[in-house]
């Protein structure tokens, strides 16, 4: 594996507000690396620092095992800087303003074209576009000079069903082809569709990060209750295969592990004299935790 991207307990504050909270993750090559936050969760300020448009109180991040430097910078695309096209020049000759910006020849144009599916109709104006086609000649204009890396903050933000469908499929094509993608999202379903790896941020703090896979595993949680909730606790902890117990209202959750069954935690609860009143098996999935925290106030 190739990192492409570590960052260090970054820290960034506006007044009272911690925007990101000691932030560590790593990306490595190939990766299509989700960021998913809900509102005011920090990934616009954390995609700011590694672009170097807003400066971190803390922490340190390097891009390509280096320190970012002038260079680095250039093998990275992004659309939070995505330019204002002109509306009356066509897709061609906007994206010629933008090779001139980067200061590249115009080879690479049509092959942009082609990829985010506006080779047909590169001769229209910028204006007669729909938001989808307009969202995808951003991207065509981030691909210019074939960066190694890119960066999509909110990439379906304000489009319609149909725009959104684009943009993601133009996203999984990109993913195809190999392409390393960071993409910052408070949609679950968008980064489940077209990530495989994520980091889950709250409050600019990591909650969690893995393959995308791992959040749809289930995990088996045993709730129990008794009329000596004390005793119970007291019971649960001398059982050497139980190392974590949580307390939800009356209920105390107990993670099996696949260790034991339910009927076989009430016998051994049984022998230590414990009558359970409540003993049930819920399924849990992180993208259950996930969807709630989305769904929470910022
Ligand atoms: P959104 O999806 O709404 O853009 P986000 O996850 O990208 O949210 P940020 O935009 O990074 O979150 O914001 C994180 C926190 O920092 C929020 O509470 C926000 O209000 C605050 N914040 C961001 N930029 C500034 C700024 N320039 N001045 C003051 N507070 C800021």
């Amino acid at each position: 594996m190739q990192e492409v991207l570590k960052i260090e307990g970054l820290t960034k504050r506006y007044g009272a507000i911690r925007a990101i909270d000691g932030l560590s993750l790593e990306v490595q090559k190939g990766q299509v690396f989700g960021i998913l936050g809900p509102n005011g969760s920090g990934k616009t300020t954390t995609l700011g620092i590694l672009l170097d448009i807003t400066r971190p109180d803390r922490g340190t991040f390097s891009w390509f095992g280096q320190k970012p430097t002038h260079l680095a910078r250039r093998r990275i695309g992004a659309t939070l800087e995505s330019p204002v096209f002109y509306p009356y020049l066509s897709a061609i000759n906007n994206l010629k303003i933008i090779a001139n910006i980067k200061g590249i020849g115009y080879q690479g144009i049509d092959d942009v074209l082609e990829l985010v599916g506006l080779y047909g109709r590169r001769h229209s104006k910028f204006r007669t576009y729909s938001l989808g086609m307009k969202q995808r000649l951003a991207i065509a204009s981030v691909l210019m000079g074939d960066p190694e890396v890119l960066i999509f903050d909110e990439p379906t933000n304000g489009l319609d069903p149909q725009g959104i469908a684009e943009i993601r499929n133009l996203i999984i094509d990109l993913a195809r082809r190999g392409q390393t993608i960071i993409l910052a999202s408070h949609l679950l379903d968008e980064v489940q569709k077209t990530c495989s790896h994520v980091a889950i941020l709250r409050r600019g703090q990591k909650l969690f990060s893995g393959p995308i896979s791992a959040l749809s595993k289930e995990t088996e949680v045993l709730e129990l209750s008794s009329d000596d909730p004390e005793k119970l606790a007291s019971a649960l902890k001398e059982i050497d295969e139980i190392t974590d117990i949580k307390k939800e209202g009356n209920l105390l959750l107990v993670n099996s592990r696949g260790r034991f069954t339910a009927a076989e935690l009430n016998g051994l609860l049984h022998d230590k004299g414990i009558m359970l009143s409540h003993l049930n098996l819920r399924h849990k999935s992180l993208e259950q935790e996930v969807l709630k925290l989305l769904e929470e106030p910022a």
